[in-house]
């Protein structure tokens, strides 16, 4: 779910303006609402050292949970946050965590990443999927820092250039989506910048991206059936398919990375 920040705030008239309820919609059914999987998440968890019973992890941006989960059954942790500003998306996360009998340590609340409810220090692991690029990956960085206690971890996955140089059609698409997309040498600088000791950085494997592609080609089909003859939801449908088409032509120079660091 990559919507133009810019649309959202409704500063350029964009087929992304239009209800985000039924972006919301068309993304609630799936497990993730972005590029991940359970296994990607279990290879990051085991670069993170230290979690105890005692330990507190953030999950920013967590939409209906499918990582926050995994990492409620995979750590010994005492609670386990996942914050996003889609109350439907909380209402179904907390569902889930009833389904898989999580709900004492692992909670659903709704909150603004970019002015988060936590207190300085709060947390071992800050984890954040497919999420951090609606603050800004930099911003999110710089601002989440603070609550992370000392020699804790941050662990995020990112859209970024794996070339220097890439051709026009695919620059310019994700330039204007998200201007901060650049290269992993940038983003390791900006992670370290921040204040981090980078500790990983890795690309995630193609499969990420055709899974959630793949499960978009059925989800469309029943979305335009549900709302025949609506042009936003056409013009909506279009603009998903031209982004997977994109992806499909040009991976070789894009695609999601995790970076992992750790509070200096
Ligand atoms: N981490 C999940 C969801 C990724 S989609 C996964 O990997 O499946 C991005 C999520 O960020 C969406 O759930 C969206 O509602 C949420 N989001 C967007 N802007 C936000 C903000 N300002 N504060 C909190 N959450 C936000």
């Amino acid at each position: 779910m990559q919507q133009n920040k810019k649309d959202m705030n409704n500063e350029e008239p964009n087929i992304h303006n239009f209800d985000l309820n039924i972006i919301y919609e068309y993304f609630s059914e799936t497990a993730r609402q972005g590029p991940g999987n359970g296994k990607e998440t279990l290879k990051a968890l085991g670069f993170i050292d230290g979690l105890t019973e005692k330990s507190k992890i953030a999950d920013i941006g967590c939409g209906t949970g499918g990582q926050t989960m995994v990492l409620g059954e995979n750590t010994p942790c005492e609670m386990i946050i996942g914050v996003d500003n889609c109350h439907d998306f909380i209402h179904q996360f907390k569902q889930n965590a009833q389904i898989k009998n999580l709900q004492d340590r692992v909670k659903g609340i709704v909150g603004n990443m970019e002015n988060l409810p936590f207190q300085k220090e709060d947390f071992d692991l800050i984890w954040s999927e497919g999420a951090i690029y609606n603050i800004g990956f930099e911003r999110g960085l710089n601002e989440w820092r603070k609550f992370l206690k000392p020699g804790g971890y941050i662990a995020v996955t990112e859209n970024t250039w794996f070339t220097e140089e890439r051709p026009a059609e695919i620059q310019e698409f994700w330039h204007k989506i998200y201007p901060e997309i650049d290269t992993i040498s940038n983003k390791v600088a900006q992670m370290q910048k921040a204040g981090y000791l980078p500790i990983a950085t890795y690309i995630l494997p193609e499969t990420i991206w055709t899974d959630y592609y793949t499960w978009q080609t059925f989800r469309r089909e029943s979305f335009l059936k549900k709302y025949k003859g609506n042009k936003t939801i056409e013009e909506f449908i279009v603009s998903q398919q031209y982004e997977a088409e994109l992806y499909y032509k040009y991976k070789a120079y894009y695609g999601y990375m995790f970076y992992i660091g750790k509070k200096m």
